[in-house]
């Protein structure tokens, strides 16, 4: 461990909790809602960002090393707990850096529900809880030889949409997995996932659940920007299909929503069923934020495709707030701030069991 600590904050007293993060996808705005909150902040970076996070003077201490992977060493995690008793908040990175038998021997305490991580990471449970949710999603192709019209094909894990890909029939499936065997992103065609196509335009409900107040709170709605998806409708028409061009769902960005608010009473009612059922299949549910991602399609229903078990990185987007945490909130809330509110919460409440797993 090569600790780089930076200690500029002496003045915060040692009794004030510490949040930490991995560096990388909202890491930032996690640990400026946490310093607007008034905790410590810590981060644990690859060498090659420090750098770049060093700028920030919110983040009170930087830990740096070689790889992400170096999280899962035993001795890493308790001198971490030794000297800042950290609670680590769960993101993409660490979910798509660890696997889920790694990232639940994980010793620091990690906010939110870490056994629905393992739900969301594997499509089969995924689509159950979904199911179990009453969210309406897209139809599970099982194999290849049952492709028949437009359907979209992905991988597992939290990768960004990275690798999926469009096929109308079983031969443009083969093509297109040989060709991700061939660079060695899959294995075999068994880690692909196949699902219809669902026409519509993306929307992502970024929402927060408090077990504290037992309270859904919707703080945000984005879209993602995605390559080369989003490039293509910058090519005429006329000239699309000599391009040749391969539609990919690489994310790179986000960009936001307001929703019109006639359809806001089935978001609240789609994230309420979403953490009932959560408590119900896996236990303690989900307390703090999650996302459920999907296309809104021509008669303004939602068809959801996804869901996110934490924080997305859309949230960041809102750093001061959203127009819809400024409805709920005083000051600007973004999710990372509210994240570290509900621990302030859950501390002066002593109920820490609830938020933590
Ligand atoms: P995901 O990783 O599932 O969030 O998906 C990445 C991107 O793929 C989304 O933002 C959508 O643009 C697209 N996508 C995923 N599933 C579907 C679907 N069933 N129908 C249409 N587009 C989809």
């Amino acid at each position: 461990m090569n600790d780089q600590t930076a200690k500029r904050n002496f003045d915060l007293g040692i009794d004030k909790q510490t949040v930490m993060t991995l560096g990388s996808h909202c890491s930032l705005q996690v640990l400026k809602g946490a310093k607007d909150e008034g905790l410590n902040t810590l981060l644990v970076c690859e060498e090659k960002r420090f750098d770049m996070y060093k700028r920030f003077k919110f983040i009170d201490n930087i830990v740096s090393i070689k790889n992400f992977k170096e999280i899962i060493n035993k001795n890493f995690q308790d001198e971490l707990i030794e000297k800042y008793s950290p609670i680590l908040i769960p993101h993409g990175t660490l979910i798509s850096t660890l696997n889920m038998d790694e990232l639940e021997s994980i010793r620091i305490p990690i906010f939110g529900n870490k056994w629905i991580l393992r739900w969301e990471s594997d499509r089969m449970l995924k689509q159950q809880l979904m199911d179990e949710s009453k969210l309406p999603s897209p139809t599970q192709i099982p194999s290849k030889n049952e492709i028949d019209g437009l359907c979209i094909v992905k991988l597992h894990g939290a990768a960004g949409g990275k690798g999926y890909f469009l096929v109308t029939d079983k031969k443009g499936f083969e093509e297109q997995a040989q060709k991700l065997i061939k660079s060695r992103v899959i294995g075999s065609e068994e880690n692909l996932f196949i699902q219809k196509y669902a026409n519509g335009v993306p929307v992502y409900l970024q929402y927060f659940y408090s077990p504290i107040t037992n309270e859904l709170e919707l703080l945000g709605i984005d879209r993602r920007y995605e390559t080369d998806i989003d490039a293509i409708g910058r090519i005429p028409s006329k000239f699309q299909i000599s391009s040749n061009i391969e539609p990919s769902y690489t994310v790179v960005g986000n960009i936001p929503i307001v929703l019109r608010e006639s359809l806001l009473p089935e978001v609240y009612s789609m994230g309420e069923r979403f953490v009932e059922s959560s408590k119900r299949l896996v236990p303690p549910g989900m307390p703090g934020p999650f996302c459920i991602e999907g296309v809104y399609d021509n008669n303004a229903n939602f068809i959801a495709f996804e869901f996110s078990a934490r924080i997305v990185a859309g949230t960041n987007l809102y750093v001061s707030g959203s127009p819809y945490s400024d409805l709920l909130f005083e000051t600007p809330m973004s999710m990372g701030r509210r994240i570290s509110l509900e621990i302030k919460r859950a501390i002066e409440s002593s109920k820490m069991g609830l938020i933590t797993t």
